[in-house]
């Protein structure tokens, strides 16, 4: 991350108690940040750091949510499971299996939670759906014209 000054500080200090987000702004207010981005290196690079970490929470949520999934469509499948619980650690087998059915349930409500509450609080959609719109354009661009052609309008 850059070390260099804000060469705005008032702006600099509202940019950065909105974390550097304006999509949420009028497009007249706009002007005034979107030129501040373009002149101050300091803001443009903490504006894309928050943007990153913001797909990041995105991305871990989302695959957390899909690995309680997995983990719930494994549970039934797993005699080995079945036999620490009841030889090892002397549990019920009824009981082991909702105990785990149980923390796999939570573990999918609190993903899908955490995932609802990183897409409505932070610009994660509208910034993971720039990224995917410009990969799209750029594929389409490599694409040969035969190709290319084919795609209606
Ligand atoms: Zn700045």
């Amino acid at each position: 991350m850059t070390t260099a000054k804000c060469n705005d500080r008032v702006v600099g200090a509202i940019l950065a108690s909105w974390r550097y987000d304006i999509s949420g702004i009028s497009p007249e207010m706009r002007k005034d940040y979107e030129q501040h981005f373009l002149e101050c290196a300091r803001c443009r690079a903490r504006q894309k750091f928050h943007r990153s970490l913001d797909g990041t929470l995105a991305l871990l949520t989302s695959l957390s949510a899909l690995f309680f999934l997995f983990a719930l469509s494994v549970l039934k499948h797993i005699k080995p499971l079945e036999h620490v619980a009841f030889k090892t650690l002397g549990l019920d087998i009824e009981d082991t299996y909702h105990m785990l059915f149980s923390a796999g349930i939570a573990g999918l409500c609190f993903s899908v939670i955490a995932l609802a509450l990183v897409l409505t609080a932070t610009p994660a959609p509208s910034y993971l759906g720039g990224i995917a719109s410009e990969r799209a354009k750029r594929f389409e661009e490599s694409l040969p014209d035969a190709i290319r052609s084919l795609r209606p309008r």
